[in-house]
């Protein structure tokens, strides 16, 4: 068809058909009824007009009406039809008159009454009856005239019209509603859902009432399934590698370029580790290609099971893969995932009753230090992957030798702190706080030290980070606490009874959800206000509301609270008002400081800010005689130092405390 018209067209179009059809047989209607109407009067005023001649016949007396007035009276009052009746004899002379205004009556416009059919009722408004009486053998004539009401006859006529004219015009409303209904439920609005589905593929409609627009939309919802299914499959197809359902090295190029991109512009890190599989070759030549394919398989899902859902992982080569790491917070996190991947790809496969146990090499190169684009970085994690290749395979490298070198310590860290605890191999020493007025010992800080069997005595400096970095740190303070508690045991009943000691928690410990509930379980059946716990401003850099909860907890269970290096933070002032310390200590780099008026202006103002806040102080790192006396003129209740002693293991820690005594 050349033309199309919408529905609104149409369905109007319908709708002016149907007026006409229904307005139509309306008047056909309206045209009966009328007729019946008339022929219903007609019947009517001809039976009236006849009664009343056979009464007259029968009633009337010659000359005289009187005895039947009463009944015309009735007669002319109950019957509407019947507006008035006269009764004249031969001379003209009226009988009777029922009412006595009779307008515009003219007898020549009378019809007999056997003449009513000929005539139309509405146009005829009077009739005449024509009596013969015998008053002995003398005939006697008179006429009678019935006028009809042509006023009660149009009020007839015009209250049918009037209720034709109503239901037609409500006919035609409900008409008009319920097209208007049908087209724009039932047709219009599914078709536009379907228009939108088709053009926009949103959301997919439900199921609609009409048959065939029903049809279409299943139709439609089928097409579209097919054409999401065969676009997957396609881009499966040009992004993936047939064999192992990995990305393929075009796919990873891409993703590798669009991430270099957008980590440049957030300043961030990616790790590229090239992994190539160490003995695959002796498999696929000795085993068939086959077999091959089949190892190739099994170590590409035992790597997808080691990365997470936002790692990138691909095939470049034979036997070649990819993993890409696009967010990265620390190296040893890049180590994790290696451990997880070297542990995943050594699960030994069993193929055709044959065992065989897959190692890889493996390189890593970051961006942006060892590349800023995707050669660069794939070329270098490659030589990496050499480099561990060279050094024995089953292993990995990182692309920069001074990375590489610090990963590796690291990692050998890391496996000597977990031994270490293992093995006992842990000691906490403890250094005196001195009550500068009375030059005794009131009080320690436990300070964790590492006695390794070969390496000697390691100091905290050189594993604190690192065990803070991989959450060891935790582990590693349940046991400063218990052995704290353990010494704080042993003292009680001795002269060191009243020595408080002092344990450092790290932001790490301090945010572990089980932290009070160890606490208070390792320190039950001890006095609690023996041990005083040390925090950095650093614990309140992220919420300061949680650490207030977790302080006051702190505090209900009896313990003391230490502010360490006080002032070398942003807002140390800030905290002495929120968090209901009990010590502040002065930071080493204030003492260190005391030789200039500076660095002595500060202390001084420390230590009267504490006095003004009722808080004990301590100077940190005290080692000359200066110092100290410096401390005396200001009025510093305690010190911690070299002057007096370094961190010292318990039993000698016990002896100073005994030569002290007898001082
Ligand atoms: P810190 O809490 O500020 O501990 C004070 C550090 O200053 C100790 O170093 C101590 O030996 C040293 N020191 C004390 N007086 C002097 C002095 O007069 N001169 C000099 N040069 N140094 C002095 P250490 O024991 O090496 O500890 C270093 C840091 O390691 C500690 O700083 C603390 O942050 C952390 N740490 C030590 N033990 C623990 C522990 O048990 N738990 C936790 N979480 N951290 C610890
Ligand atoms: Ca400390
Ligand atoms: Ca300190």
């Amino acid at each position: 068809m050349k033309y199309s018209i919408s529905i609104k067209v149409f369905s109007i179009s319908i709708v002016f058909l149907l007026l006409i059809a229904l307005s139509f047989v309306f008047f056909n209607f309206h045209t009966t009824s009328k007729k019946n109407i008339e022929e219903l009067l007609e019947s009517h005023i001809q039976t009236s007009v006849l009664n009343l001649k056979h009464y007259l016949d029968k009633n009337v007396k010659v000359d005289n009406v009187s005895d039947i007035v009463s009944h015309l009276d009735t007669i002319t009052s109950v019957n509407s039809i019947i507006a008035n009746i006269k009764i004249d004899n031969e001379k003209h002379e009226t009988l009777y008159l029922h009412s006595r205004t009779l307008k515009n009556f003219d007898k020549k416009e009378c019809v007999p009454i056997f003449e009513i059919s000929q005539t139309n009722v509405f146009s005829n408004s009077c009739y005449t009856i024509h009596t013969k009486l015998y008053r002995g053998l003398t005939p006697f004539y008179y006429t009678t005239y019935i006028i009809i009401s042509q006023k009660y006859l149009n009020s007839l006529l015009h209250n049918q019209t009037q209720k034709l004219f109503l239901e037609y015009f409500a006919t035609i409303f409900i008409l008009l509603f319920l097209t208007w209904l049908t087209f724009s439920q039932i047709i219009k609005n599914p078709l536009e859902r379907l228009r939108q589905f088709a053009y926009y593929e949103s959301k997919i409609p439900h199921r609609f009432f009409i048959q065939e627009i029903e049809s279409i939309r299943h139709s439609l919802e089928m097409t579209f399934k097919r054409l999401h299914q065969e676009q997957k499959e396609l881009y499966n197809l040009s992004t993936r590698d047939q064999l192992s359902g990995l990305y393929n090295k075009r796919t990873l190029i891409e993703k590798i370029e669009w991430l270099c991109i957008e980590k440049k512009r957030t300043k961030e890190n990616f790790a590229i580790i090239f992994l190539d599989l160490d003995n695959f070759k002796t498999v696929n030549d000795s085993m068939g290609h086959n077999i091959g394919d089949k190892v190739l398989q099994e170590t590409s899902q035992l790597l997808v099971n080691a990365i997470s859902k936002n790692d990138i992982a691909a095939r470049i080569g034979g036997d070649e893969f990819v993993i890409v790491l696009p967010n990265i917070e620390s190296d040893m996190q890049i180590i994790e995932i290696l451990d997880k991947v070297k542990k995943n790809i050594q699960y030994p496969l069993i193929l055709q009753s044959v065992k065989y146990t897959i190692t890889a090499s493996v390189g890593v190169a970051l961006f942006p230090k060892d590349g800023k684009d995707v050669n660069e970085l794939l070329k270098n994690a490659d030589i990496a992957m050499y480099k561990s290749k060279e050094l024995g395979k089953n292993n990995y490298h990182f692309f920069t030798e001074s990375l590489n070198n610090e990963i590796q310590y690291k990692v050998t860290m890391q496996n000597m702190l977990i031994e270490a605890l293992e093995h006992n191999f842990f000691e906490l020493h403890y250094q005196p706080k001195i009550d500068i007025r009375t030059q005794k010992v009131y009080a320690c800080e436990a300070l964790i030290r590492l006695r390794h069997p070969k390496k000697g005595l390691i100091s905290p400096h050189e594993f604190i980070s690192i065990a803070e970095e991989n959450n060891f740190i935790i582990e590693l303070g349940y046991w400063i606490i218990k052995e704290s508690v353990r010494q704080v045991k042993s003292w009680i009943h001795t002269p060191f009874e009243h020595i408080k000691i002092s344990i450092n928690l790290s932001v790490k410990q301090f945010e572990d959800p089980n932290l009070i509930k160890k606490l208070s379980e390792f320190t039950q059946d001890i006095n609690r206000a023996s041990l005083d716990i040390e925090l950095t401003e650093s614990v309140f850099v992220n919420s300061i509301e949680h650490q207030q909860e977790i302080i006051h907890q702190i505090k209900t269970l009896g313990f003391s609270l230490s502010l360490d290096d006080f002032g070398t933070g942003y807002s140390s002032l800030s905290y002495l008002k929120n968090i209901p310390f009990n010590t502040i200590k002065i930071d080493k780099a204030f003492i260190d400081d005391l030789g200039t008026s500076n660095g002595q202006a500060f202390v001084k103002m420390i230590v009267k800010i504490a006095k003004i806040l009722n808080l004990e102080v301590v100077a940190e790192g005290v080692e000359t005689i200066e110092q100290e006396e410096y401390l005396t003129s200001i009025e510093c209740d305690t010190y911690q130092g070299y002057l007096c002693s370094k961190p010292l293991p318990s039993k000698e820690f016990e002896v100073l405390l005994q030569t002290q005594e007898y001082l």
